[in-house]
């Protein structure tokens, strides 16, 4: 049994027009023998997008829970290629791997994960990604963690930008060069660690504009998103809070309440890696071996 409850649609700027649910279910550091549990529950629950990656090691289980539930098609699933495994003919390899776990014939969003521009080989990668769409096997191909600079080798190299571009942005690091670059290019932001893991909650603005609408200080964050046109992913393991964040888009911000949290970011908010200097090349079982995972 599901319920009605249903994120806001946001159409993307690719060629076919896509349309992607504004709120979808972030599942990265949900243990994996929860995963498919949690999943199936953000499904009943109502959500109609999910987001994995070939790096957090749970896109079995989600495709367990699209079976499961039978919902597979009916869900906008997104992945993400590993870091090591970067470049034209290993990105082809790694996408088939993805698509078997997920148990779905074609991939609605697939993602180069992080650039690591001192690798270079985020172009090549991008290639992989543009004939794995005109072959039908993934309908939006996109990036995440890019910059300017690296969204603008893409359109060099391939005459097109990605549809999405899914960065940290929480208020008090909201990127503001990286989201003007985006929107005048119609790149859709979407939003990693969109609560500050759970950190962006208490700053004075969010409180206040909670206190005036009679909502959680989460809800305020997430309309913060969706009301500027923004995709978001929230994480949670409790089914109140899943609730809670997808019926979000029930009311409005103020323009000056919007402003208040634009006005949070500071370059001291990071929380993730730095997308000029972050390079992870390790694969699964090198890291494994050095107990970094
Ligand atoms: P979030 O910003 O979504 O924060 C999750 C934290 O907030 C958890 O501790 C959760 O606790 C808490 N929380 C969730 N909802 C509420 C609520 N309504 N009230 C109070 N607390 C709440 O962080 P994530 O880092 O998980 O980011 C979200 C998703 O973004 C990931 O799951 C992943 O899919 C994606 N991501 C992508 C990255 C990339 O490089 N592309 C990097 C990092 C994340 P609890 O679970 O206990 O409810």
């Amino acid at each position: 049994m599901t319920s009605g409850l249903r994120a806001p649609m946001l159409m993307l700027n690719d060629a076919s027009h896509t349309e992607i649910p504004q709120i979808g279910f972030g599942t990265f550091q949900i243990p994996a023998d929860q995963t498919q549990r949690a999943v199936e529950e953000a499904l009943e629950i109502g959500y109609r997008h999910i987001d994995t990656a070939a790096a957090y090691y749970n896109e079995e289980a989600v495709g367990a829970a699209l079976k499961a539930t039978g919902m597979a098609g009916q869900v906008f699933v997104t992945s993400k290629l590993r870091n090591c495994d970067q470049g034209y003919g290993q990105t082809l390899i790694a996408f088939e791997d993805s698509r078997r776990k997920l148990g779905v014939d074609c991939v609605d969003m697939y993602l180069i994960h992080w650039p690591m521009p001192r690798i270079d080989a985020y172009r090549q990668t991008w290639k992989a990604l543009l004939k794995l769409r005109d072959d039908g096997e993934i309908r939006v191909p996109a990036v995440s963690n890019f910059l300017p600079e690296h969204l603008e080798a893409l359109y060099e190299d391939s005459g097109e930008y990605p549809a999405v571009n899914q960065i940290e942005n929480h208020p008090r690091y909201s990127q503001p060069e990286t989201l003007r670059f985006c929107r005048e290019h119609g790149i859709a932001v979407e939003a990693w660690s969109p609560l500050g893991h759970g950190g962006d909650m208490n700053a004075e603005p969010v409180v206040a504009a909670a206190e005036a609408h009679h909502v959680t200080p989460a809800e305020v964050v997430l309309r913060w998103y969706t009301q500027s046109g923004r995709i978001v992913i929230p994480k949670s393991k409790h089914a109140d809070r899943m609730r809670q964040n997808l019926a979000s888009a029930g009311f409005d911000l103020t323009a000056s309440e919007l402003a208040a949290i634009d006005a949070l970011s500071s370059p001291e908010g990071l929380i993730g890696a730095d997308p000029v200097t972050y390079v992870q090349s390790q694969s699964w079982a090198d890291q494994k071996a050095r107990g970094n995972v």
